[in-house]
């Protein structure tokens, strides 16, 4: 695997997207929601990080894609998920690539009555965009890579790597012999 950012690294672009978050928030109470799975690594950090009032929850989202897969169909389940009516929610999610996955949970989120929904991610993939908005906090603009590490994962695994790597063709193989291995 090709390290992409380093422990260090990452530690450095989420504390400073936590400092914007905290300046736009100021005096305000926050609900930050996160999407699970990806985004457990950024919340653990950027809870600690932000310094404010704060309600933390999650709400699922799930595709069924791999390195080399197109996205399947997306399922969103919001029955983990606090009650956000009249609140200022924070959405955390690992990665905006398309941007469907991410606009697709907001949609889901209005229906909930919050006052305002904004969003933060880890990661925004260069010239991949579908959809007709931005996050409003990112923390690495990256190359179109597939990548795993600090939360993101590839069939479930690499999420706990405390880096963020490219996955390449030859790693692809090793996990393909690991996960023969395991059956
Ligand atoms: P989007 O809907 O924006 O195209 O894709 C967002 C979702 O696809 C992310 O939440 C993530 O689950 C997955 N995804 C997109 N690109 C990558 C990537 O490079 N690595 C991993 N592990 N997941 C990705
Ligand atoms: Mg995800």
């Amino acid at each position: 695997m090709k390290t992409l950012l380093e422990k260090e690294a990452l530690h450095a672009g989420v504390s400073k997207m936590a400092k914007q978050i905290e300046q736009a928030y100021e005096g305000r109470q926050l609900t930050i929601v996160g999407v699970l799975t990806g985004s457990v690594v950024l919340m653990a950090d950027m809870i600690r990080l932000i310094q404010l009032p704060m309600r933390v929850g999650v709400i699922q989202a799930s595709s069924y894609r791999g390195a080399t897969t197109e996205r399947g169909d997306l399922i969103i389940n919001s029955e983990l998920m606090i009650d956000i009516s009249g609140r200022d929610v924070l959405l955390v999610d690992d990665i905006f690539d398309t941007g469907r996955t991410l606009t697709r949970v907001i949609e889901k989120m209005h229906e909930f009555g919050p006052n305002s929904i904004r969003s933060a991610v880890l990661l925004q993939k260069e010239g991949r965009v579908e959809v007709d908005y931005i996050p409003d906090f990112t923390a690495f603009n990256i190359p179109d890579e597939f990548v795993v590490g600090y939360g993101l994962d590839y069939e479930d695994m690499y999420r706990n790597l405390p880096y963020l790597a490219a996955l390449e063709p030859a790693d692809l193989e090793k996990h393909a012999v690991l996960s023969n291995n395991q059956n």
